[in-house]
């Protein structure tokens, strides 16, 4: 099979980020084993979902683990002008959901399949899929602890084959959506200085993230990321009944985007601690008052490879570009490198095709990437 007649195999299971990805990652499976080559399945609890990983090459330490992820986001609410899981050609380019966003690498990886089986390496290449990417790097954890498990030697490197345009990108911010709660009480407005409203005290809370942020930028910095600070927003509040009732309760939603100088969890432990401190004030007059944070998935760690570290020469020589970029999208990238891998996202189609309407990557995109993982086969061999 060619990369194209793979990639449309592949766009045409519907598997969204949360859904089961059995039927997707049963067809990669059975298509690497037709290569000799075996596959480990690392289920999800409830065994409706699996991430896989292979190896290809002799069992020593080094080599490079290829990463990318089978789930999709939504189409729902996008016009597209074709069938978003069918691959439909269109001059050089190819429309489908994840045409871009990832499977094209996915498709890259497996066509090179008949070379790679029969290459003489002297490194290893590891194959690593997972789901549920697009719902926050969920599986991403799993599997890298299960490669480390099954695998006595220690890979060195993964390329995350995100699309980058082919371009290394050597760094992303971490990040970390939360959903914050205040229950206050209800009442008549008029009685505003005997109740605790929802409303005013979330104000609160959300002045002090703002200002985090201020502080956060004052203080680090990193030139490589745009804007070069880690970044706190609110996207979303949702409260109150009427203009004259006091809003027994808020939630809101936010986000926290942080440069590699900067960890998640500090920030998270400050704010955590002003609730309290929000808390135990406002309970002296009302005690049932309370704020709830609720993380809407694990923080995925930021992406912090050195300019200097040998991963960005190896992937420069075989991609064939001198250059280097940030991002600001979240990747799985972030997890390996937290796992002690040197780690880059390279991969084909662009981010700007990414996650919209008549997604598409391009034939010449697939060719190149093809090109580039064969050159990493040659780097590898005797
Ligand atoms: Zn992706």
């Amino acid at each position: 099979m060619g990369v194209e007649d793979i990639l449309a195999k592949l766009v045409s299971f519907p598997v969204l980020g949360g859904d089961s990805n059995l039927n997707i990652i049963y067809w990669i499976k059975n298509y690497i084993e037709s290569y000799g080559v075996k596959a480990t399945l690392v289920p999800n609890k409830e065994e409706t979902k699996a991430s896989l990983h292979c190896r290809i090459g002799p069992a020593v330490d080094g080599g490079v683990i290829l990463s990318g992820h089978t789930d999709v986001v939504p189409v729902k609410g996008q016009s597209w002008d074709t069938d978003p899981f069918t691959l439909v050609k269109k001059g050089s380019k190819l429309f489908a959901r994840g045409s871009a966003d990832m499977k094209g690498y996915i498709a890259c990886c497996l066509a090179i399949l008949p070379t790679l089986s029969k290459a003489d390496l002297n490194t290893p290449i590891y194959f690593a899929f997972s789901y549920d990417e697009e719902i926050g790097c969920l599986a991403a954890e799993e599997l890298i602890e299960n490669i480390k498990k099954t695998y006595p030697e220690n890979a060195k490197y993964a390329i995350i084959g995100e699309p980058s345009s082919l371009e290394p990108v050597i760094g992303k911010k971490g990040v970390c959506y939360v959903q914050t709660e205040v229950n206050g009480s209800a009442g008549h407005s008029s009685g505003i200085h005997k109740e605790i409203s929802s409303i005013h005290e979330s104000t609160r809370l959300i002045m002090w993230l703002e200002n985090k942020m201020k502080q956060l930028s004052l203080a680090k910095q990193d030139q490589r990321f745009d804007p070069p600070h880690s970044t706190i927003h609110v996207g979303q509040i949702f409260g109150g009944v009427a203009t004259n009732i006091v809003a027994e309760y808020t939630r809101f939603k936010w986000d926290v985007r942080v440069i590699p100088k900067d960890t998640i969890q500090t920030i998270f432990d400050d704010f955590f601690a002003f609730c309290k401190e929000r808390e135990d004030e406002v309970r002296k007059l009302f005690p049932s008052f309370k704020i709830t944070n609720t993380l809407l998935h694990p923080p995925v760690p930021a992406l912090d490879t050195k300019e200097i570290d040998d991963i960005v020469a190896l992937t420069q020589k075989i991609c064939g570009k001198r250059t280097w970029k940030t991002v600001a999208y979240a990747a799985e990238a972030g997890q390996f490198h937290e796992a002690g891998y040197q780690s880059i996202i390279c991969g084909p189609g662009s981010i700007e095709q990414a996650h919209r309407a008549n997604e598409f990557t391009t034939k010449e995109q697939l060719n190149k990437c093809v090109e580039m993982l064969k050159k990493l086969i040659i780097e590898f061999s005797n």
